[in-house]
């Protein structure tokens, strides 16, 4: 008699394979040693505090009991509200909005919703390291399509042979962490030509969709042909600085999304019950406050890219997000993920190795990934730190 776990055992063993998550696991690394943390992507002050009171006064106005499936309706209003303000496309808050436990869950969800096992997901290498998970518990395979440094660009001859009869989807994500990468109109003109050719459908992850220094981000699903096959997914995680709110939501056409709410109803059923309507508050903010958090971030990017260059790092600079990618060659290391290791015991910083966003991590051996979303006192002096390991390894 087999053992009637082993199909079970199979995906948790698949599932460890990909670690814990890379980057609690430097977070847990930045506590033990007393670093400074530029690994996880968290900001290390509070967003802004009229969003932080809406969600105060819900929870003393009794918003605190199951939010209904979908979302609140104010969220979901607001969400459509935000998708017609900045790319002027046009959401039914009633069906076609799903508000979800941080993009992770509706990534997951929309993979679960819109995959069967044996199916393959489209992914762009480096790829954040719940892509890999998710496609796993679909028992669904993904196909790789490198982004080659430093301009991160991809081949369309190899986005072309990584469709094949089981293709069902491609995930993209833009702007693009680990890299920064805005995805340019020509290349969401490939993607878009390739589903529409094959019938694909896209699944996009947007959660860093106002972080942007340069250039301009183009949802997708506003291009010709993407509306009815694309699933959109954002989060007020990185907008607003509450990363650990996980308010994310999905939006796309009514019969997708409906699939996409199945799913969710079994995963988490519904959550942030006071959360939801204070991310309504915070996408109705005004115009200043989204520049506003962009250029400050873009600050800390400059910051901290001239101070890495400083010290002997390459840097690939970002155009968006809350990270840069660094070659630590230069320092006198051939190896990212052995610089991640030793650097918190050496001069007290932690930063998250390249390769977890690769499959072969070879790939991407001498990169590392910062993170600038912290005070300019706290870059400086992670800066000052990195800058006595030179010449040490
Ligand atoms: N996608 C990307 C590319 C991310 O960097 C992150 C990290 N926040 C997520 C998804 C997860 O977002 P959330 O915290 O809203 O689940
Ligand atoms: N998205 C964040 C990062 O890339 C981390 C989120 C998480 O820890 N799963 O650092």
């Amino acid at each position: 008699m087999g053992d009637p776990g082993t199909q079970r055992h199979q995906l948790v063993t698949r599932l460890q394979g990909f670690g814990t998550t890379i980057f609690a696991e430097m977070s847990a690394l930045a506590e033990r040693t007393g670093s400074i943390n530029l690994g996880q992507g968290f900001p290390d002050r509070d967003g802004p505090p009229e969003v932080a009171e809406a969600a105060i006064a819900a929870i003393r106005d009794g918003r605190n009991q199951y939010p209904p499936g979908p979302g609140t309706p104010e969220l979901r209003r607001a969400i459509a509200a935000h998708q017609k303000r900045f790319y002027g496309l046009e959401v039914d808050p009633d069906t076609e909005v799903l508000v979800t436990a941080g993009a992770t869950e509706a990534i997951t969800a929309a993979i679960l919703a819109l995959c069967e096992a044996g199916d393959e997901v489209v992914v762009f290498e480096p790829l954040y390291d719940s892509y890999g998970a998710a496609i796993a518990m679909a028992g669904a395979r993904r196909k790789v399509v490198p982004l080659e440094p430093p301009g991160w660009t991809f081949d369309p001859g190899q986005l072309a042979a990584a469709i094949g009869p089981r293709t069902r989807l491609v995930l993209l994500n833009t702007p693009h962490n680990p890299t920064g990468k805005v995805f340019g109109l020509d290349e969401l003109e490939e993607v878009a030509r390739v589903c529409r050719e094959h019938d694909l459908l896209a699944v996009t992850d947007e959660v860093y969709e106002h972080l942007i220094f340069e250039g301009r981000h183009v949802p997708l699903c506003s291009l010709p042909g993407m509306a009815e096959r694309t699933i959109t997914i954002s989060s007020a995680g990185k907008t607003f600085a509450y990363t650990g709110w996980k308010i994310g939501w999905a939006c796309g056409p009514g019969r997708l999304v409906a699939a996409v709410r199945t799913v969710k109803q079994f995963l988490t059923y519904v959550n942030g019950a006071p959360f939801q309507p204070a991310v309504a508050t915070g996408l109705a903010l005004s115009d200043e406050y989204f520049e506003g958090a962009a250029a400050k971030l873009g600050a800390g990017r400059d910051r901290l890219c001239a101070g890495l260059e400083g010290v002997g790092f390459d840097v690939y600079t970002p155009h968006a997000t809350y990270f840069v990618v660094a070659d630590v060659s230069r320092l006198g290391w051939t190896d990212g993920a052995a610089f991640c290791r030793e650097a918190p015991d050496r001069c007290g910083v932690v930063a998250v190795p390249a390769a977890a966003f690769y499959d072969d991590p070879s790939a991407a051996r001498p990169l590392v990934r910062f993170a600038f979303c912290k005070q300019p006192e706290v870059l400086d002096e992670a800066v000052r730190r990195l800058g006595t390991l030179r010449g040490a390894s």
